[in-house]
């Protein structure tokens, strides 16, 4: 998730988890703060489904070892 700044326009180079750990943030080019807020719901279907990924790709390894 590519987003620019609303000031300066240029990239920020923040995703999604940057964001979530880091929901007070500035930009790199003009030092504008930012405060992304994010509801807890939003947090929590976040990390759901990043612990979801790595179920997959635990099992996914296992498979490959046995294999
Ligand atoms: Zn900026």
């Amino acid at each position: 998730m590519a987003m620019p700044c609303p000031m300066c326009k240029n990239q920020l180079g923040f995703n999604l988890e940057f964001i979530l750990k880091n929901p007070k943030s500035k930009c790199p080019h003009c030092n504008t703060v930012f405060n992304f807020s994010v509801s807890e719901d939003v947090k929590s279907s976040f990390y759901s489904a990043i612990q979801e990924i790595k179920e997959i790709k635990k099992k996914y390894e296992k498979m490959v070892k046995f294999n």
